[in-house]
């Protein structure tokens, strides 16, 4: 891998693609190039264009544009977030259907360039999608990530750290699972600091309560369907969870971030991508974490673990 350049090709610069591309912008010093790519090529040459003419105005400079699929021969990091949206009478098994040819039309010809490094998809249902990507592209399992639970995992240490009036950094908490209505919140393993969540309900029960926290986890679970429901769509969130996975790759940073990676016997499954704390850096996923969760939280895990495989299953690759 290039390490003076760091290259990213962007392929799907719809809401969610643009919305990272703007986080890396004005984050700044992410990665110095950055490649547009989508089916809509008028869309991304005017994305393109918008994006440099904020650079003035940007932390560091970075080299934009639309660009064509052999631009990805030497990228760092493939981010997809190409996809299609459910059609009237059309079911969630339809739908992965056509968003898994979307992806054969793109992971295709990004193999025919010689691209050699690390695909991150954010493409809905995200863990079958990178799961697609995994045996499309036939690359080793920790050079295919997708954001998993990464920003259930953010809104989740935002509202704990607003109930408990504590900065949502200093509250150690995962989201596991499929991103989707089998997720779930290990309660077992919350910490604020490093104090578990349980004990401090256990010694204070006037000021906090068991079933505010799985108020939390139901806010966290239906947080999507709400943003929807209101605007449209979600991106923002996203974009910016997005651009922390491209930086704690290209920072080697080793960080560990609840990503979709697939299990090779953690969680006692296989063959799944799902979302997990994983550690992150430079060669994509270096290690899954493995938590040491109770024997109900270890159900809740294998139903949405049986929940993925069963979509993946009913699908034509
Ligand atoms: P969008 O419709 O705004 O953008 C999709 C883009 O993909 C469009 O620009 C379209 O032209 C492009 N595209 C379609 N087919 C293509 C192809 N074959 N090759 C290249 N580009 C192609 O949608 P969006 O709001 O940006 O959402 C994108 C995806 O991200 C959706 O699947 C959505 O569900 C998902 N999403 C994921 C998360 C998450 O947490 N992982 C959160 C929000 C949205």
């Amino acid at each position: 891998m290039n390490t003076d350049r760091r290259k990213v090709v962007l392929i799907g610069t719809g809401m969610v693609g643009m919305s990272f591309a703007y986080a890396l912008v004005n984050q700044g010093a992410i990665c110095n190039e950055l490649v547009l790519i989508d089916v809509n090529k008028v869309r991304a040459q005017g994305e393109a264009m918008d994006l440099n003419h904020g650079l003035a105005f940007a932390k560091s400079n970075m080299k934009i544009y639309a660009g064509e699929y052999h631009d990805c021969k030497d990228a760092d990091i493939i981010v997809i977030a190409a996809g299609v949206a459910q059609k009237e009478g059309e079911s969630r098994l339809d739908l992965l259907q056509r968003n898994t040819e979307v992806f054969r039309s793109i992971i295709t010809p990004v193999i025919k360039s010689g691209f050699d490094g690390i695909f991150l998809v954010a493409t809905n249902p995200v863990d079958i999608m990178t799961r697609v990507t995994y045996e499309l592209s036939r690359f080793g399992a920790s050079r295919v990530i997708g954001t998993g639970t990464s920003l259930d995992t953010a809104r989740l240490r935002y509202l704990l750290g607003d109930y408990l009036t504590v900065d949502p950094r200093n509250i150690h908490a995962y989201v596991i699972g499929e991103h989707g209505d089998s997720e779930f919140v290990p309660f077992s393993q919350v910490m604020l600091a490093t104090k578990p969540v349980m004990k401090i309900i256990e010694d204070d029960r006037n000021s906090y309560k068991m079933e505010d926290m799985k108020l939390i986890e139901e806010q966290v679970r239906t947080a999507a369907y709400k943003i929807i429901e209101a605007k449209k769509a979600t991106y923002y969130g996203i974009g910016m969870a997005l651009a922390r996975i491209v930086k704690a790759i290209l920072g080697d940073e080793n960080s560990v971030l609840t990503v979709s990676a697939k299990l090779c016997g953690e969680y006692g499954a296989r063959d799944v991508f799902i979302g997990v704390p994983t550690i992150i850096g430079r060669n994509g996923v270096k290690e899954i974490v493995e938590l040491d969760l109770t024997e109900d939280e270890k159900e809740r895990f294998k139903s949405s673990v049986n929940v993925l495989r069963e979509n993946f299953e009913g699908l034509e690759l």
